[in-house]
């Protein structure tokens, strides 16, 4: 697949369909919804994890007078069961309809958040027609698949590909003229310090950048926006688009990339020196808080998560510490 086609052809679910999608997984031949439906989403998501879903579904709402006037009596519309079972899925992923995610971000949130459909589709509790629930919801399908992890609907990296990665970019790290940075990872890089890192890490390249930059302090730093010299051997990164395959990636570290520029007054394609551009880091940006934090530390939704390393004033430590010998000390 080329580049410029992932994401290209979006779904739009009722939000139980991915509840079925993943009973069908761990072997229920026939799900409650649509079995064609079911497959064609498994299908896309595989092919293609960056598919953009649009979960959309109804709520039927109905105005007391409209029943008084016209005296008719009461039918409420759809199935009880599958309305509830849409809005459930929805509740739980913290999502309202018509939210648009990519594949991989809803089947990790799905799998993370709903851990058995037990009182989702089925209501042991509940003995009436119309609440009769699934007839294969308590054979533990869902449960088994959920088991088995996000690898059953998303093509993930395998390890030795991580480790190839891993390989080839710290080489590249260590015998490049200059080193390309996002800037909020300048940052990263500083928590890292300040938490006491001192050896390399499976899953980044914190500690090659660290170690080439504090060898060579003159080392030119390019900074871009998106994935950089750090992340090839994140199990968040795909190398088919270069994208971060990450609640963070969405959309909260282009924010805080741009953020850390705008506090430096410099703009995506500037270079400077390491030890230059850390002395205008640790000038204007004191605190973790004042870029990872928003300024005032309020997380107000999944998406726009904060950092653990906030709170433990990690970037702080590393500041103080400074990253390189003969530094004036902040
Ligand atoms: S708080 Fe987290 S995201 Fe922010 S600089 Fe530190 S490690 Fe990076
Ligand atoms: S989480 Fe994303 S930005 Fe961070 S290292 Fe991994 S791929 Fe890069």
């Amino acid at each position: 697949m080329k580049k410029e086609d992932y994401g290209a052809n979006s779904l739009v679910i009722r939000p139980h369909v991915l509840l079925c999608t993943v009973c069908y997984r761990g072997g229920c031949e026939e799900p409650l919804a649509d079995k064609e439906k079911v497959e064609e989403v498994l299908e896309k998501i595989w092919r293609d994890k960056e598919t953009p879903i649009t979960l959309q579904c109804d709520v039927h709402p109905v105005y007391y007078e409209d029943l008084l006037d016209k005296n008719s009596s009461y039918t409420f519309k759809g199935d009880l069961q599958t309305r509830k079972r849409d809005l459930d899925v929805l509740q739980r992923l913290g999502l309202v309809p018509g939210s648009t995610r990519p594949a991989w971000y809803i089947y990790t949130l799905l799998l993370e958040r709903i851990p058995t459909i037990s009182g989702i589709c089925s209501y042991p509790s509940t003995s009436s027609p119309e609440w009769r629930g699934c007839p294969h919801a308590e054979k533990g399908f869902y449960e088994k698949a959920r088991e088995a992890g996000l690898k059953l609907f998303i093509r993930l990296r395998s390890k030795e590909e991580m480790r190839k990665a891993k390989e080839e970019s710290v080489k590249e790290i260590y015998t490049a003229k200059r080193l390309f940075i996002r800037p909020h990872h300048l940052m990263c890089i500083v928590c890292f310090y300040g938490r006491g890192g001192s050896s390399p890490l499976e899953q980044d390249n914190l500690y090659e950048v660290l170690k080439r930059i504090q060898d060579d302090p003159d080392t030119p730093i390019t900074l871009v926006e998106g994935c950089d010299v750090i992340c090839p051997p994140c199990p968040s990164y795909n190398p088919e688009t270069h994208l971060c395959d990450n609640v963070c990636g969405l959309i909260r570290d282009y924010k805080k990339d741009l953020d850390v520029l705008q506090k430096l007054g410099l703009t995506p394609g500037t270079t400077m020196r390491a030890k230059e551009i850390y002395a205008l880091l640790f000038e204007r940006i004191p605190s973790a808080k004042d870029i990872c934090g928003y300024g005032d530390g309020i997380e107000r939704s999944h998406e726009w998560a904060i950092c653990g390393n906030v709170d433990a004033k990690y970037y702080e430590k590393g500041r103080e510490k400074g990253l390189f010998k003969n530094e004036p000390k902040c």
